[in-house]
């Protein structure tokens, strides 16, 4: 199928109109293009919830730090438009960023709870409240019923879930499990910037993951499993931001281990960082 590709608010408002006017309902997946399978996953799990599925393909420079990869960023807008339509999406909203922040534009959301975890946050200083400047501007420009995220981005899952109950955005956030590679990678857009060799070290972020989810099941002291992971890791030649096992709601340390945990790690792989996450 080929999908419908609108570039303004107006022109997307136009087709959620007529949806709505037909009794409608309709899933919204934001993206920053370099489409892979997780994202076309994102929209056959929103084809399962929805009548229809919109994506959003925006590079937001809002979420970048001037010292990260926005401009060298993968963009590919004829290859996103062919892999998103062949997994069914039928209407692709490309705002410019001079549409999404039109001069004078100065509001940005602020947040709390999980947005200051301790995780990406403490990286990336600038990162969450970029994200959820935009998502709310998606959310409101869309109108969606559904928002699907990818486990993936956990935090991120968490943040934006928050976002949207807290200002009444009448959305609902679902989140999508991980789509990997056969060997455990998590696909992600930044992979291509990954060397050979690097790419078959990258797999040791899900392995070293999934030993240590074994070993704190299995009555490990969390302290003591996250320190082997992050030992491995270095060993490996990572550079890792943090190894970490979080109250998988709420993000905070954990206060027992019957809590519902999640364990989280960002590491770089020479010029590459690479997030992942699992549940325990
Ligand atoms: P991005 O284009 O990287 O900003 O990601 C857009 C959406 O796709 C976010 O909700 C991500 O969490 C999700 N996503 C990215 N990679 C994956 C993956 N491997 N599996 C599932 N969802 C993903």
């Amino acid at each position: 199928m080929k999908p419908k590709l609108v570039r303004t608010v107006a022109a997307l408002r136009r087709e959620t109109a007529s949806w709505r006017k037909q009794g409608l309902r309709y899933a919204v997946v934001p993206t920053m293009g370099a489409i892979h399978e997780g994202h076309t996953h994102l929209v056959s799990k929103g084809l399962k919830r929805a009548d229809r599925v919109i994506a959003t393909i925006f590079v937001n420079p809002k979420q970048f730090a001037a010292n990260e990869d926005l401009d060298k960023y993968p963009r590919d807008e004829e290859g996103d438009v062919r892999k998103l339509g062949a997994a069914g999406t039928h209407l692709i909203f490309l705002p410019s960023p001079g549409d999404m922040y039109a001069p004078g534009f100065t509001t940005t959301v602020t947040l709390g709870g999980p947005a200051k975890a301790g995780l990406e946050d403490k990286f990336r200083p600038q990162f969450f409240d970029g994200v959820a400047t935009v998502v709310a501007k998606l959310f409101i420009q869309t109108g969606a019923d559904y928002a699907m995220f990818g486990e993936k981005d956990y935090q991120q899952l968490k943040v934006v879930t928050r976002m949207a109950k807290d200002l009444d955005i009448p959305i609902e956030v679902i989140g999508v499990p991980t789509v990997r590679d056969p060997d455990g990678l998590a696909k992600s857009s930044r992979n291509v910037y990954l060397s050979k060799p690097e790419r078959q070290h990258a797999l040791a972020i899900y392995s070293t993951l999934t030993h240590a989810a074994e070993h704190i099941r299995a009555g490990q002291n969390l302290q003591s499993a996250i320190r082997a992971a992050t030992r491995t890791l270095m060993a490996l030649g990572f550079k890792v931001d943090y190894v970490t096992v979080r109250n998988a709601d709420t993000l905070a340390i954990p206060q027992h281990r019957d809590e519902p945990l999640r364990l989280i790690a960002a590491a770089w792989l020479g010029k590459t960082r690479l997030i992942d996450n699992i549940p325990v």
